[in-house]
């Protein structure tokens, strides 16, 4: 029996494979048909026809089965950004635009140098760009995968001020001493303990591991990126991470022992302490 648009929205209320149905199926239904949410709102009794009803159920499945909505349209927006996302990159979160505000909200040189290590799709490096032109930002991920997402999200808003490449952390950028060092360095790296329960729930059972999980206790990879930061840091040059909620005295510590100052932990709009940054002294 050929269905409605309106059907299909309607039957979609009665499911509950996530917290939003709803929307979940608008989105799936928009991708299905090649249309914007204003098509589907303006034309309710449209008929699907019998490829259009295979596709558009081929990917409810998918999402019933769990797989996040982002990897299954695959984009995301983050900030004011449309980005393109894969299963090799780590989905941008809302929380991790207060990293980027903050970086936006300090005071900073004309020509500043940022570096968004960890940069997976290229989110954080990407909306600073949007915001400062005259920055140069190097954004770098061991992902070979993520890289190519990365340089795809780059070409896409012409972000001439933008290099991304492939580096283990510090492992391949020049040092602070050739370049003069970095005004910012950024980083939202992963930062969930590996028995975290969490691992087993939700989007984050489809998203790399590598960008979830740091050891432990889900510190391994701040200690590097805390702990290597003043060789690349230029003077006075700031250090802004995202870290657990449960994470920031260690955090301020990291950062303690690394020399830096001026140290400050903010919570995200839930509440919970998520970004710890602090400056050269
Ligand atoms: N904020 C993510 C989550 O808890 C984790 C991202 C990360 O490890 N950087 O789902």
């Amino acid at each position: 029996m050929p269905l409605s648009v309106s059907d299909l929205l309607k039957r979609s209320l009665e499911l509950d494979f996530s917290d939003s149905p709803g929307l979940d199926s608008l989105l799936l239904l928009c991708h299905s048909l090649d249309v914007e949410q204003s098509w589907v709102k303006t034309w309710p009794n449209y008929l699907l026809d019998v490829d259009q009803l295979a596709y558009f159920e081929e990917l409810l499945a998918r999402r019933q089965g769990g797989e996040p909505i982002a990897f299954i349209l695959g984009h995301q927006g983050f900030w004011t950004l449309d980005l393109k996302v894969s299963p090799h990159t780590l989905i941008p979160r809302p929380e991790t635009e207060l990293l980027v505000e903050t970086a936006l909200s300090l005071k900073l040189v004309n020509n500043c140098h940022a570096l968004d290590l960890g940069t997976g799709s290229g989110a954080i490096a990407l909306a600073l760009a949007s915001e400062r032109p005259d920055w140069q930002i190097t954004a770098s991920d061991s992902s070979y995968e993520a890289v190519q997402v990365a340089q795809s999200n780059c070409s896409a808003y012409q972000c001439a001020n933008v290099s991304i490449f492939q580096s283990n952390w510090y492992d391949q950028i020049p040092k602070g001493d050739k370049t003069g060092g970095y005004n910012v360095i950024l980083s939202n790296p992963p930062y969930i303990g590996e028995n975290d329960p969490h691992l087993e729930q939700g989007d984050v059972r489809f998203e790399p591991s590598s960008a979830l999980v740091a050891g432990r206790d889900g510190l391994d990879a701040l200690r590097i990126v805390i702990g290597r930061s003043p060789a690349y840091l230029a003077q006075a040059g700031w250090l802004l991470v995202e870290h657990g909620c449960d994470q920031a005295l260690d955090v301020q510590n990291l950062f303690k022992n690394a020399g830096l100052g001026k140290i400050e932990t903010r919570a995200d709009l839930n509440g919970m302490d998520r970004i710890t940054f602090g400056c050269l002294l």
